[in-house]
């Protein structure tokens, strides 16, 4: 700390920090950009990180992971707010007439692998988590009962009550398969919904579409399950309206119908899944119970959330890792233990579960969106980089030239990743970040 301080550079280095967001794990870049006169072959001006500090310029990691780097899973929380927010209200391109669609926030949830700690609350009182009278005793000699009230941070929440009872391979492979049985979804619902309004799925299309966009959470047993916005719009998308007869009433119809009806399998082991019982479909309106800024505010909040959160590790397994010495509780050494054993499978290789074990299984995208839901992350970034480029240009350190008169040629190369224990301190100081706890540089 003290040397980067005294360095020469410091001030230079400073800036960069700043301009990376507070980033915690910076990606370091070599190289240099040169803009020519397409006209005369003239170079016109250059830019080369050789006079940065170190002969680097450092640039944000842009990870969701909130574990990984606060700084950029803050950026991309708040932007996945915008992008769900402007889906159901308008802004960023999207029409504000987009708040009088129909439109559905539901959540679709996995079926039970073994009865888990729970925590209940009715009426904010906790009651006992699994308490039956004449409870069964399992093949394992355990009681299939448990009275305590647990509080909210009991590491117990979520774990089975009989661990030998528990079906990991189905959590881990409901895991692996959701994003399948998600897509199955969405078909099946755009094929009953245009049945219940006596249409085939290509006249449903010519007057009417539905967008989706979904974030991934998982539950405290290890399982993810989804919170989708799903919404009615005319045949091309947010700027037209739908159709009179395309009501939200029918929509929710369609969708229970739909998530009922929908299965995939697991062939090689002659397993099939669906989703659990508990689905929850509700209104989205302007100012009921479910407004749209809860719910946008709801989904950007996971969109940040991985599978740490449940208690596994935030990185891949190895192959030499020793999985008894993971510090990870019993409930996920079993899971990951499932990925690894079903890694092995040759009929599974597809699954990737020995990659995604750190995942428990789950492969997907944490956040998604149909095509015509909104903007896109990347129309917002390259916003908000443009706007960094308007500011650059402004304050001297980019030239001013007309776009198509000039040709941009750059080089870069990856020099490495993250930050010294010491530059950690400053960056938390200059950025108004909170310390980190202290790591190294990022072991990614
Ligand atoms: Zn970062
Ligand atoms: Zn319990
Ligand atoms: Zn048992």
């Amino acid at each position: 700390m003290i040397a980067r301080l005294h360095d020469p550079d410091y001030s230079r280095w400073a800036h960069q920090i700043k301009r990376s967001g507070g980033c915690r794990q910076p990606i370091h870049l070599h190289g240099k950009v040169e803009h020519y006169d397409q006209a005369t072959g003239q170079l016109l001006h250059r830019y080369t990180t050789r006079t940065e500090p170190g002969g680097v310029l450092r640039v944000p990691c842009k990870t969701r992971r909130a574990s990984r780097c606060p700084a950029c899973a803050e950026v991309y929380r708040a932007d996945t707010y915008q992008l769900v927010r402007a889906g159901l209200v308008g802004g960023k391109g999207v029409p504000e007439t987009v708040n009088s669609h129909p439109c559905l926030f539901v959540t679709l949830t996995a079926p039970s692998f073994g009865a888990v700690h729970v925590q209940r609350e009715k009426n904010g009182k906790v009651l006992p988590c699994h308490a039956r009278r004449n409870a069964e005793t399992c093949p394992h000699g355990q009681t299939m009962s448990c009275t305590e009230r647990h509080s909210a941070d009991d590491p117990r929440l979520g774990e089975p009550l009989c661990p030998d009872c528990y079906d990991y391979d189905g959590s881990v492979l409901f895991n692996a398969i959701s994003p399948e049985l998600w897509r199955r979804f969405t078909l099946a619902l755009r094929r009953r919904f245009a049945r219940l309004n006596g249409l085939t799925v290509k006249a449903l299309r010519a007057q009417a579409s539905i967008a989706f966009a979904k974030v991934a959470e998982y539950q405290r047993r290890g399982v993810v399950h989804f919170h989708a916005v799903i919404r009615l719009d005319g045949p091309d998308g947010p700027d037209t309206p739908p159709p009179a007869w395309a009501t939200a009433d029918a929509l929710a119809q369609a969708v229970q119908h739909a998530a009922a009806a929908v299965t995939a399998e697991v062939k090689p082991l002659g397993r099939t899944f669906q989703w659990g019982t508990q689905l929850d479909v509700r209104r989205i309106t302007m100012d009921g119970d479910l407004t749209e800024q809860a719910v946008a505010a709801y989904v950007a909040k996971y969109a940040t959330k991985a599978a740490e959160c449940v208690g596994t590790l935030d990185r891949r397994i190895q192959p030499l890792d020793d999985l008894n010495a993971l510090p990870v509780r019993e409930h996920a050494r079993s899971l990951i233990a499932a990925c690894m054993h079903l890694g092995n499978h040759p009929g599974l290789a597809e699954l990737r579960l020995t990659q995604w074990a750190h995942m428990l299984g789950f492969r997907g995208h944490f956040s998604t969106k149909s095509r015509h839901y909104s903007t896109t992350l990347g129309e917002l970034r390259a916003a908000r980089e443009e706007h960094m480029r308007a500011e650059e240009i402004s304050t001297g350190r980019l030239p001013l030239f007309e776009e198509d008169t000039v040709l941009v040629i750059a080089h870069w190369q990856y020099a490495g990743q993250g930050l010294s224990i010491g530059e950690q301190l400053l960056a938390a100081a200059l950025t108004g970040h909170h310390v980190p706890n202290l790591g190294g540089p990022d072991d990614a």
